[in-house]
């Protein structure tokens, strides 16, 4: 069982891993997707340094991350291997230029301050900051993100900002149980996403799917799941 909260052993721990991987290939055969076409962005947040190089062990590069101060410590910690850092949390204006100098990608954009600041922050010296914008898909005014119809304006920005590589887009749906209707939600951000890549060349990832809608999200389209509890077991 994935989701009790206890403390995993290591070849428990690797074993979760493993499946997790497995079972994105079983769901790309599943659904038609050609092999590899969906990544796996391990969401590490609350995981220890330990459990990311076991993770970068078994070939996961691309790790998520939503608490600042927690990640760039892991960051600093695990250079030498080379992973490539998402920040996934809501991004607040005092914290764009820790965020621009140590994250390789940032999935939760939604508005254009926050871009103007990653852009000036992000300098030269470093590749271009890759950003997914986050579209809020629920229209709860809770959640962040922009909404469907504001997205394409936001992409527009990123497009002409030098230190900002624009590459898709990235939701939360609002939790949703039934796999049918988990589909509708992720449908219609595929297709602003195909809209979306005839005017913007750069757009390659459509980043929708945790660990309870995966499946539907691959099912619609996806190219990069983001799986913590799947992946690692229950925060704790
Ligand atoms: C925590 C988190 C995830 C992972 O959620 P799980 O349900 O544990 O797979 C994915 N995306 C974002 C933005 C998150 O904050």
């Amino acid at each position: 069982m994935v989701h009790q909260a206890q403390q995993l052993d290591s070849g428990q721990e690797m074993e979760l891993i493993a499946s997790s991987i497995s079972k994105i290939h079983e769901l790309e055969a599943k659904y038609g997707r050609p092999k590899n076409s969906v990544l796996l962005l391990a969401v590490s947040k609350k995981k220890s340094p330990e459990q990311i190089v076991k993770a970068s062990r078994l070939g996961i590069s691309h790790f998520g991350e939503n608490y600042l101060q927690e990640a760039i410590e892991k960051i600093n910690k695990l250079r030498e291997l080379n992973l490539k850092w998402h920040y996934i949390g809501s991004v607040q204006s005092n914290k764009t230029r820790e965020i621009a100098q140590s994250f390789d990608w940032v999935q939760s954009l939604d508005r254009e301050k926050i871009a103007l600041k990653l852009n000036e922050h992000r300098g030269n010296n470093l590749d271009a900051l890759n950003i997914c914008v986050q579209v809020n898909l629920s229209g709860e005014r809770s959640k962040s993100g922009v909404s469907i119809n504001q997205t394409e304006e936001l992409c527009k920005l990123v497009e002409e900002l030098p230190n900002l590589k624009l590459r898709g887009l990235m939701a939360i749906p609002a939790p949703q149980s039934d796999f049918q209707l988990q589909r509708i939600k992720f449908r219609e951000l595929s297709r602003k996403f195909n809209a979306l890549k005839t005017n913007y060349p750069s757009i390659d990832i459509l980043s929708m799917g945790m660990s309870n809608d995966f499946e539907a999200a691959i099912a619609e389209g996806s190219t990069m799941v983001r799986l913590g509890t799947l992946l690692f077991g229950a925060r704790l």
